[in-house]
């Protein structure tokens, strides 16, 4: 596990650490420090903005720890994590949140103090960590322009951190992150920007933007370095696979925006995950000796194209051969529980997956669970309860709720799992006279 701090006394204008690069981590098994096993000197570069990452090594599996940071006359809260069970071990249980989507400005961050009081092994974070624009909500503003520089993205993600409620659910969990768009730019594509945003990163011209990589301070070692997928396992109860959908995909066709096939989708040759990721995950997938496998990615699999009316060119819909292919990978395999978990959307729902991407006539061979977002608002004018008529159609979406902000927990035993959707209803989202959906 990697143990983050950052110092940066003015965490708002760039951190103003100065001179202060050095400081002291502690790891114990106790809150109150009585019993520290482990503890070292932290550096804290000044190139990676007085930013620590500890890979704490050494430690027991399958045990919590608690851990915090000294620099000079300042002690960090204590946060607590925990390592993973031995590889060959057979854990009866894992049990995490899966999370996207924490627009600052549209919502608090009332969820996390829910998940903070769970008893959870990990956050899964799905994307959208950060917004990159420079928008005021009905509840919070982002005080600054949309970033555009490596210190605009610092300060941006200074300002989500300082979150009370989002650092109450890191200080009590490990977490997995991915990246989605947001985190660079909307609906971005490699080193291609959305199209609504030509101004500050035009299509087709090299990025001025910070790559994905140096904006997260997480895999300051891993610049571009081909693709950073990576997996871990919960002895052989679980794999986790996670994705990166962003850096290696084709362009969107025809437009970003949801909409009509402008008449691309036929000849669609596209890719959503390049080919050296897509037989990393194929071959991971197939040698897995775990009871559960699941790909945790950023965007919905399940096809959703209401009969190629609306279209969301940024998901899977978009690359349907991909999407088919993979489909025909698990099939031909015989892979059994396989689970995708998806966010990026702002609703939640449940999904079979048939062997042909919507076609109910064929055998399920996997099922999708999406988290709704953590604050992100619909990004569509029509009311969430006409969203739900028209899904309510599509008879492989088992579960679906374009109301509600908050998580998923999903909780995995040898023989189950069990996916409880944790939703608050903003008042103003809710139906005249309706009444919340049961979760
Ligand atoms: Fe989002
Ligand atoms: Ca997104």
């Amino acid at each position: 596990m990697i143990l983050w701090t950052r110092l940066a006394p003015d965490p708002l204008a760039g951190g103003d650490a100065r001179d202060r690069d050095r400081g002291r981590v502690e790891v114990a098994t106790d809150e109150a420090f009585t019993d520290v096993v482990a503890s070292g000197e932290a550096l804290a570069e000044p190139a990676f903005a007085h930013s620590v990452h500890v890979d704490a090594t050494g430690l027991a599996a399958d045990s919590w720890y608690f851990y915090r940071f000294h620099a000079g006359d300042f002690t960090s809260p204590v946060g607590r994590t925990r390592t993973l069970p031995a590889p060959d071990s057979a854990p009866e249980r894992l049990r995490l949140a899966s999370a996207s989507c924490q627009r600052f400005t549209t919502g608090y961050y009332t969820a996390y103090a829910h998940v903070a009081a769970e008893e959870l092994d990990l956050v899964l974070f799905l994307g959208d960590y950060i917004y990159e624009n420079g928008d005021s909500g009905p509840v919070r503003s982002h005080m600054s322009e949309e970033c555009r520089t490596l210190l605009d993205y610092r300060n941006r993600y200074a300002l989500y951190r300082g979150d009370a409620q989002l650092q109450a659910a890191h200080h009590r969990f490990p977490w997995a992150v991915i990246w989605d768009d947001h985190e660079v730019d909307n609906n971005y594509v490699a080193d291609i920007s959305a199209v609504d945003d030509p101004d500050s990163w035009p299509a087709g011209q090299p990025r001025t933007r910070p790559s994905t990589s140096t904006c997260r301070s997480a895999s300051r070692r891993r610049r571009r370095r081909g693709w950073r997928s990576t997996a871990f396992s919960w002895g052989d109860l679980a794999e986790v696979f996670l994705l990166d959908t962003r850096q290696y995909r084709t362009d969107q066709l025809c437009m970003d925006e949801p909409g009509e096939d402008c008449g691309e989708l036929e000849t669609e040759d596209g890719d959503m995950l390049g080919p050296e990721q897509e037989a990393w995950l194929t071959d991971g997938l197939s040698a897995s000796p775990a009871i559960w496998k699941l790909i945790a990615q950023q965007i919905v699999f399940s096809k959703v194209d209401f009969s190629g009316l609306l279209i969301n060119w940024d998901q899977w819909d978009g690359y349907p051969k991909a999407r088919q292919r993979m489909l025909d990978f698990i099939a031909g395999e015989q892979l059994a529980n396989v689970v995708i978990l998806a966010g990026d959307l702002h609703v939640g729902g449940m999904a079979d997956l048939n062997a042909v991407a919507g076609d109910t006539n064929t055998p399920v061979v996997a099922v999708e669970i999406v988290t709704t977002s953590i604050t992100s608002s619909s990004e569509t004018d029509v009311p969430p309860e006409t969203i739900e008529q028209l899904v309510g159609t599509i008879p492989q979406i088992k579960y679906f709720n374009a109301h509600s902000r908050g998580y998923v927990t999903v909780e995995l035993s040898r023989t189950e799992l069990r996916a409880r959707f944790e939703l608050s209803t903003p008042s103003r989202q809710r139906p005249p006279g309706s009444r919340p959906r049961p979760s």
